[in-house]
């Protein structure tokens, strides 16, 4: 007999759990979507602001702090939302606990802030969801094999939810947030953003991974493993409880269950880049190996590189790796001088990678010569380059920023009537 009570998790994220009148307004959702006859699990982010002070904090006592203890401080902003909306919901008469990642368990690698979930244990959920009960899970951390506190890195709730989804075996996974929907750009940046009702999981995978933050790639990763349904929705926008036939936001789904295909799907940015110009190397072989070598034990990670080759027997070498990473990299860069024999060093961390993604361009050719032409009439200049299968990569000045996202827009044909 298969069954039919539909199971769906529901994630808010930090805007929409932001104050009490939002966690109330929440505690209503989660009410109307277990009278619309659902078994409902909550994931919640911390109130929005929380995570970026607690983090403030683990920063100013010291830069260099403890992961695990900078774990159990920035777990804490989710205990609080967890707790909050089940007394919330309790209040209006539904049934509700809060659980934290080490109560499910939600188990973890070692990683401190920024762990990779390894097994949920779904059964005590799923027994508690059949009774009756809303189990109101705090985002964002799991319990490492020693157990220890852990969380997934920023934005990690997300992550949490569709994680949770593939354990109870739940129809849906709606992560509410400050946005109707996935947009074909940030919407907060360009008006005409048009939302889209579909995107492939390819597609929101790589936007995610070039900067659009509406999931976190990992999220997007593990639902296109565990083949879970994924919806993007407004948290503030009041309605029926949203069901298969009426499902508001925008859907992550698989190629084929995309009947009009575009080019390209959509346009991200970056701001979180650093380019380092390692210039007048002596152009042997291994001098790759040589420069990258350290920075990956640096734990430094690298995304676009161009090699350029200079007069003399001298070369250049041109990469990028977020701004994070920029200090170490210049140390690990440093240490290696005389390794190296580079002339010199040079920074620059006022960039912006801009992205454009789409299946579109496996089969057809121009994509990304529409973005150089399109980038040259407004006189932007492009550092870096890089391509992928499904998406070009460009490097820019910051102050650009905005102004190629809106003309690559209207370029591709993105803009909304
Ligand atoms: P939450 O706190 O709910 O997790 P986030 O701030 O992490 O919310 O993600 C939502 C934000 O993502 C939106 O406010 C929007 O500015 C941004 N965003 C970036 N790219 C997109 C896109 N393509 N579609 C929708 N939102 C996007
Ligand atoms: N509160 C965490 C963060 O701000 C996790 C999340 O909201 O997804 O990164
Ligand atoms: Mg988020």
């Amino acid at each position: 007999m298969s069954r039919h009570t539909p199971r769906i998790v529901m994630k808010f994220g930090g805007t929409s759990v932001a104050d009490l009148d939002r966690i109330r307004a929440v505690a209503e959702k989660v009410r109307k979507q277990v009278e619309a006859g659902c078994e409902v699990a909550v994931v919640v982010s911390a109130m929005s602001g929380v995570t970026n002070q607690l983090v403030g904090y683990c920063q100013s006592l010291s830069p260099l702090h403890d992961a695990r203890e900078y774990d159990a401080v920035v777990a804490t902003g989710e205990q609080v939302t967890s707790g909050l909306l089940a007394i919330a919901l309790q209040t209006i008469g539904v049934e509700a606990r809060s659980w934290l990642g080490w109560q499910i368990p939600l188990r973890t690698d070692a990683a401190h802030g920024k762990a990779r979930i390894g097994s949920i244990d779904g059964d005590a959920l799923v027994e508690r969801m059949q009774a009756g009960q809303v189990p109101i899970i705090a985002g964002f951390q799991g319990v490492a094999p020693d157990g220890r506190i852990t969380t997934l890195g920023r934005g990690g709730s997300d992550t949490s939810a569709v994680a949770i989804a593939a354990a109870i075996g739940a129809d849906r996974c709606d992560i509410y947030t400050d946005v109707d929907g996935i947009y074909t750009t940030d919407p907060r940046i360009v008006a005409r953003a048009r939302k889209l009702d579909k995107i492939t999981y390819e597609e929101m995978l790589e936007l995610a991974s070039v900067g659009a933050k509406v999931l976190q790639t990992r999220s997007v990763e593990l639902a296109m493993k565990e083949r879970v349904r994924v919806q993007v929705l407004s948290s503030f926008v009041d309605g029926p409880a949203p069901s298969e036939g009426n499902l508001p936001g925008s859907l992550v789904v698989d190629e084929d269950e995309i009947v009009e295909k575009e080019l390209v799907a959509g346009i991200a940015y970056s701001r979180d880049e650093a380019k380092l110009s390692v210039r007048r190397i002596p152009d042997r072989p291994g001098i790759a190996a040589a420069i990258f070598g350290p920075l990956t034990a640096a734990n430094v990670n690298v995304d676009m590189i161009v090699q350029s080759t200079g007069a003399d027997g001298l070369t250049n070498m041109t990469f990028t790796t977020s701004r994070t990473d920029l200090a170490r990299a210049i140390q690990s860069l440093e240490a290696s001088r005389d390794v190296i024999q580079y002339g010199e060093l040079v920074t620059d961390d006022d960039v912006v990678k801009i992205s454009v993604v789409g299946i579109g361009m496996r089969s057809h050719a121009g994509v990304a010569n529409l973005m150089f032409r399109t980038l040259s009439d407004r006189n932007i200049n492009i550092q870096v380059i890089s391509t992928s299968e499904i998406k070009v990569s460009v490097l820019i000045a910051a102050e650009y920023a905005e102004l190629a996202v809106r003309a690559l827009h209207t370029a591709y044909g993105l803009d909304a009537a």
